[in-house]
């Protein structure tokens, strides 16, 4: 007998830590009736094993087949070992503080194993805040590591005997499940209802449905915030959420029951309804097939939805007549979202009918994560709740440097080990509350991953308030260039060092030139980087006046290639500029080159096609114009206009050409399609010049703009057959990256200084 028994040590390596990894793999070992041991440690887990070797080859495949689904397992390490003799299987108690768990994972969408317990187990009939090893809020809770109980923010909430018995019990769902809790010993929700405070969670729900079916809007306590929520179909109480929120256009996101109604709503993929789905449950941009309240997206042809993630949303729904409810974040447009109590009661006083909050504390804010899917892929717009604090795995060190970010949809990065660890979604740091919440973080993220920054990393935008901010910590500062930091992030995530074509476009950010760039080609590695060719220079009349007032860039486009003559077009868009007093002023300014900064943006590029085009002649928030351009598309054209690629790339031939497709009354979507069309051409033109100059394949897409899915599909279906494309998957392609290309572009110089 003795011949056949085997003993294997395996380690993995991974994020296997916090997710209910160690009792799984206690009861599979007790699937395939083998026996050893299983233990944390700071390198990851370590498993001995002996059995039959077949049954451990089974285990072994299970294991990495089917691991607990927040789980991820980035190697695996085996080798035979001479037998312990073991009788039993178990978890080795973890005996000194290095091998306490110092991972800390993202929040996880409730379970379905939970959502049945909430109807069956005594202690948690209806209770929602039920969790488990596998599902429930981790980040938004912890305060420091370990990631134990005690250090968050459920540490007020004592353990009943019910429940401590299930934590500590190897075989239970809930063995170590810092946030265990029950209707007896747990957190509790309540609705203040005007001069009424309800308790008890079925009064709660009642109350709640009776609100949001009359109209109304309830501010909600979400796992990393707060959120406003209505009746998604009820036209009257989105435009109250509008102008309560005094947020212009911007779209709302939607939470629906289930899968069912969201495949109603919109058209959902296979690998769009896999996100839908998934754990870290983010709200999916989607094709809009039926209407919902038209207020919750104005000009827009896709629709944010995500599915219920908090128990009480699935309470909520079972108990809701509605199948679709807006949830968008509890703030005044750009503050960042609401998490205290307290300040939930002064801000949503007069925005909301009734505000829904429950007594344990929000340790880190998280906004919903926003993705969308091209190509199968997904891609990110905002990465918050249910992807931070994951890593982005890196092949270099990185420890200590802190990457300050851009200034709009900010986001910083500090480093540890291999690891960058991109903060959460903070927003626009002009606002100043958003301003206090990003340096707040910045120290509390430091004190949670116990990172000490050495250097840090920013743009070389001077007026940036993230470079501001670099400056004033007396590190030595590394400046990286706004495009470069583009595509170096996509660069760190597929773990790339050679040099690339990089295709950056987005809508501003400071050249080495001193204009403001935007519609680049750079030759780049982590290093350094060289301008191939860019966008011909606008002048842009006001300066960021004209990034809101997009109209200003239309009047330029024009102004610069016909002249005075423009305004003599018979175009509904001249029409309506002749009307405006800034007009003369603002010609003059062009002429004088007063306060008229010179982009080669092509987020500018967009702004002024869509007002020439009469589509869009405002900004109300960032990219609104493009978005609508985009939105009305005909897919079916395939014509383009023409341009010029000579030392710079010139749209004046298109623009010719966009002017008399108007005065011939051409509809605007065929000419936003051959506008769109005319851009895949240019990047495969100026990407086989690169590769054929440059010795390179490699095309990297990245910045905002590419967040526009027709460019990006079209651009990829275009390149896939002559070059090797990447774009951002792991991290946004808007601004919200940058953080992470500094970073790589830092780590290169310092690892160079050492090593030389
Ligand atoms: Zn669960
Ligand atoms: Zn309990
Ligand atoms: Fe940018």
């Amino acid at each position: 007998m003795q011949d056949l028994l085997h003993t294997r040590q395996i380690s993995l390596k991974g994020l296997v830590q916090g997710v209910g990894f160690r009792p799984f793999v206690y009861r599979l070992a007790h699937k395939y009736d083998l026996k050893g041991w299983v233990n944390n440690t700071n390198e990851g887990v370590v498993i001995q094993v002996e059995g039959n070797e077949m049954q451990i080859d089974s285990f072994l495949e299970e294991l990495v087949r089917n691991p607990p689904k927040a789980s991820a397992i980035y190697s695996v390490h085996q080798n035979d070992c001479s037998p312990d003799y073991f009788t039993d299987f178990s978890i080795l108690k973890s005996r000194t503080t290095s091998d306490r768990i110092t991972q800390v994972s993202p929040d996880i969408a409730v379970c379905d194993d939970c959502i049945r317990d909430m109807k069956t187990q005594a202690h948690r009939l209806a209770y929602p805040f039920i969790n488990c090893t596998h599902c429930g809020p981790r980040f938004t809770i912890i305060r420091k590591l370990p990631y134990d109980r005690q250090t968050t923010t459920m540490e007020p909430f004592a353990m009943c005997d019910v429940c401590r018995s299930e934590y500590e019990a190897v075989h239970d769902r809930r063995f170590h499940a810092q946030p265990v809790a029950c209707t007896f010993c747990g957190p509790e929700y309540t609705l203040i209802h005007g001069k009424e405070r309800v308790t008890g969670i079925y009064q709660i729900l009642e109350t709640c449905a009776e609100i949001t079916a009359n109209g109304g809007i309830i501010a909600i306590k979400g796992l990393g915030g707060f959120y406003l929520m209505c009746n998604a179909a009820d036209e009257f109480a989105v435009g109250k959420l509008r102008n309560a929120k005094h947020r212009d256009g911007k779209p709302f996101a939607v939470m629906v029951r289930d899968l069912e109604t969201a495949v109603y709503y919109a058209a959902v993929t296979p690998r769009e309804e896999e996100l839908l789905v998934s754990w870290r449950r983010p709200i999916v941009l989607l094709k809009q097939r039926r209407a919902l309240a038209k207020e919750i997206n104005p000009g827009c042809s896709t629709l944010g939805l995500m599915l219920p993630y908090m128990p009480f949303h699935h309470l909520m729904f079972e108990k809701l007549a509605l199948n679709a409810v807006v949830m968008t974040s509890g703030n005044r447009s750009d503050e960042p979202i609401v998490i205290d109590n307290r300040q939930a009661q002064e801000t949503f006083r007069d925005m909301a009918d009734a505000i829904l909050t429950y007594n344990r504390e929000i340790s880190n804010r998280v906004d919903d994560s926003v993705v969308f899917v091209v190509h199968e892929k997904q891609r990110i717009v905002r990465r918050s709740r249910g992807y931070v604090p994951e890593p982005i795995r890196l092949s270099y060190p990185v420890e200590g440097i802190l990457a300050t970010g851009a200034e709009l949809s900010h986001c910083f990065a500090i480093g540890k080990g291999k690891d960058a660890l991109l903060s959460q979604h903070i927003g626009d740091l002009k606002d100043p509350e958003t301003h206090a919440f990003f340096q707040e973080t910045v120290s509390r993220l430091c004190d949670l991953f116990q990172v000490h920054p050495v250097c840090v990393a920013c743009d070389m935008h001077p007026d940036y308030l993230s470079t501001g901010f670099a400056n004033s910590l007396s590190l030595p500062v590394i400046n990286v260039q706004h495009h470069h930091a583009h595509i170096a992030a996509c660069m760190a995530e597929y773990q790339l060092n050679e040099p690339v074509i990089g295709i950056c476009w987005d809508g501003s950010g400071l050249g080495s030139d001193g204009h403001i760039w935007g519609g680049e080609f750079l030759y780049a590695d982590l290093s350094s980087f060289k301008r191939f060719t860019h966008f011909d220079y606008i002048p842009l009349p006001g300066g960021d006046k004209a990034a809101r007032e997009t109209w200003r860039t239309g009047v330029a486009c024009l102004y610069q290639i016909l002249g005075r003559d423009f305004l003599k077009r018979d175009l509904p868009f001249v029409l309506k500029v002749r009307e405006k007093p800034e007009l003369d002023l603002i010609l003059h300014a062009i002429d004088r080159k007063l306060n008229t900064p010179l982009s080669s943006s092509a987020g500018r590029l967009f702004d002024a096609v869509a007002a020439i085009t009469d589509i869009s002649h405002f900004n109300s928030f960032h990219a609104e114009a493009p978005m609508k351009l985009e939105a009305i598309v005909d897919d079916r054209v395939e014509k383009t206009y023409p341009f010029t690629i000579g030392n710079t790339v010139s749209f004046a031939a298109m623009f010719r050409e966009i002017v008399s497709d108007i005065q011939n009354r051409v509809p605007v979507p065929v000419i936003s399609a051959k506008f769109h069309n005319s851009l895949v051409s240019v990047i495969f033109t100026v990407a086989n010049n690169m590769k054929e100059q440059c010795n390179t394949g490699k095309v990297i897409l990245s910045g905002g703009v590419f967040q526009n899915r027709y460019l990006l599909e079209k651009t990829e279906e275009r390149l896939k057959n002559s070059f090797d494309v990447y774009s951002p998957e792991q991290v946004p392609c808007n601004d919200a990256g940058i953080a992470l290309g500094q970073m790589a572009v830092a780590a290169q110089q310092l690892n160079r200084k050492n090593s030389s």
